[in-house]
């Protein structure tokens, strides 16, 4: 393993980051760092979300700046303001007593401030394509002399649509700068970027999640797309302390999944893009803290944010390839600590799955979804441990004269049940669950289904056969047990059936027509 000090950085360096905490240097930093300090080609970095990629350019740009430079020596482009933010304070705290002036320039910020700051003169500015362009066209902001371009995170600002203004600002920068360009991707339009204006170039590469993918442990459950949320739940409530994210494929997903999720009590919030800044930053701080144990968020939103010891990350929603997948669970299982990357699969999705765990090189094991009584045995340990913390803490005396009180009309035992039916009303009440369908690949899994009318509302066996025919083209023979019972009833499809029919189902309102829902355990 090299150290910091073996890549030829300064003494003043050495110390800042040793107060930084920096033990050694990352892979990625490994490789860039000695290569834009000592080498003066272009550079392409490209390692996954949070190897440290911000050093990996900042550090021995920092060192070669001069100081009492009279123009702007280096512009660093990044997708979002608070990764402009982000990089600029690390930038700010690794340059150590380097007089060096480092300023996020992004848009929704007062330009009064921003123009300011630009006519007090900036060595480094950090910002985004649409407010540096803004500046560049005002006449505000010169870069023909800039030393460095940085083009931080290059392929979230090509999804985020902004490769064109990319375009326009490496347009505007002279030519004898050096050009930086880091990445957790190299799609296609990004290397034409490189192709197009960069000079000779050393790709530098660390591959793919190798460290943090061997150090979590990956599993799949099967699952109809139905019963997601209650998987969730099972999920989230066997752990003893979850701190995750959800990864969901949209963000009208993000939105349900977190409201679901605020509903059944759980400290949860949704993390996307329309999300206002301010709203994301508090959302963001909260989670640090541990106010929020559950981060529901679309694969932009959670992109280059710097959380760090998730117990979980869980694919609500399969990811759409092998690098975002190894994206998203790296952000468990960092520093050394082992997390838990969980993934949904619909037994639609079981070849897709394949697909990832080939491209990610990674073995995802399937397993069961915890039972009812898994749970509630777990969260009744929670209990029993919470309880014993409290009395070794020692009661207050007020309580104490309440249990001497109790005591002596009760025995201890009942009062203790009491109690805790006092305390947890509904926690560990099974029907909390909903019994969850298990969606076996193999295609040989049926469903018990609940339709909500009987005898009385004039439901007959054929009826109910010839609806669920029409709502979903299933043929008859598919239709099996149907149990027409005075005020509700009950039918058995196979599972894919089922799926069909429960989707068609989920989209529309209960109302006071028939409804037809999962049957739950000892109803039917
Ligand atoms: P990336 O841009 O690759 O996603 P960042 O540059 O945001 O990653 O770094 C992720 C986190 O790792 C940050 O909190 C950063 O301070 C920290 N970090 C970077 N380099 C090191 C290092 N050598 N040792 C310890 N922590 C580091
Ligand atoms: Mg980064």
């Amino acid at each position: 393993m090299e150290s910091f000090e073996s890549l030829g950085l300064s003494e003043i360096t050495l110390k800042v980051l040793k107060e930084k905490g920096y033990e050694e240097p990352t892979p990625i930093q490994q490789k860039t760092i000695p290569a834009i300090l000592k080498g003066n080609k272009d550079i392409i970095g490209q390692a996954q979300t949070g190897t440290g990629k911000t050093a990996a350019f900042g550090l021995p740009v920092l060192e070669r700046l001069p100081e009492k430079s009279k123009n702007v020596q280096a512009l660093i482009l990044t997708p979002t303001r608070e990764l402009a933010i982000q990089v600029a304070e690390e930038l700010n705290s690794l340059k150590g007593k380097k007089r060096l002036s480092i300023v996020p320039i992004y848009g929704r910020q007062s330009m009064e401030l921003q123009l300011r700051s630009l006519k007090k003169g900036i060595d480094i500015v950090v910002g985004t394509p649409g407010r540096i362009l803004d500046h560049l066209k005002r006449g505000t902001l010169k870069l023909d002399k800039i030393s460095y371009l940085v083009l931080d995170e290059a392929d979230e600002m090509l999804n985020m649509g902004f490769i064109d203004d990319v375009r326009e600002i490496i347009e505007s920068t002279g030519n004898e700068k050096r050009t930086l360009l880091f990445s957790a991707t190299m799609p296609f339009e990004i290397l034409q970027i490189a192709k197009n204006y960069m000079h000779e170039y050393d790709v530098l590469k660390v591959n793919n999640g190798q460290l943090t993918v061997s150090q979590t442990d990956q599993i799949y459950f099967e699952v109809f797309e139905a019963d997601k949320f209650e998987a969730l739940c099972r999920i989230i409530d066997i752990e003893k302390d979850f701190y995750g994210l959800v990864f969901c494929r949209t963000k009208i997903d993000v939105d349900t999944v977190a409201n679901h999720l605020i509903e059944r009590g759980y400290d949860a919030d949704a993390l996307h893009g329309d999300i206002s800044q301010s709203l994301r930053e508090k959302i963001l701080a909260k989670f640090k803290k541990r106010q929020l144990n559950i981060l529901v968020a679309t694969d932009v939103a959670a992109r280059g944010l710097d959380i760090h010891n998730l117990s979980h990350v869980i694919n609500y929603s399969l990811p759409q390839d092998p690098e975002s997948y190894v994206h998203r669970i790296g952000r468990t299982g960092r520093a050394g600590k082992g997390g838990n990357a969980i993934t949904f699969i619909t037994p639609e999705e079981y070849r897709k799955l394949q697909f990832i765990q080939r491209g990610a090189k990674t073995d995802i094991r399937r397993e069961k979804l915890p039972k009812i009584e898994d749970i509630i045995r777990s969260k009744k340990l929670k209990i029993i441990d919470h309880i014993n913390e409290i009395v070794n803490l020692n009661a207050q005396s007020c309580y104490l004269e309440m249990s001497k009180e109790l005591m002596e009309h009760n025995k201890p035992e009942d009062l203790i049940s009491a109690l805790l039916q006092y305390s947890f009303p509904d926690e560990l009440n099974e029907k909390r669950y909903v019994e969850i369908g298990d969606a076996v690949v193999d295609k040989k899994g049926k469903t018990r289904l609940f339709v909500t009318q009987g005898k009385l509302d004039g439901l007959t066996p054929r009826k109910l056969v010839n609806y669920i025919k029409e709502k979903s083209n299933i043929t008859a023979e598919k239709i099996r047990d149907v149990q027409i019972l005075d005020k509700y009833s009950f039918v058995t499809l196979p599972f894919r059936e089922a799926e069909i029919l429960l989707t068609s189902f989920k989209r529309r309102k209960k109302g006071s027509g028939l409804f037809i829902t999962k049957a739950k355990k000892g109803r039917t």
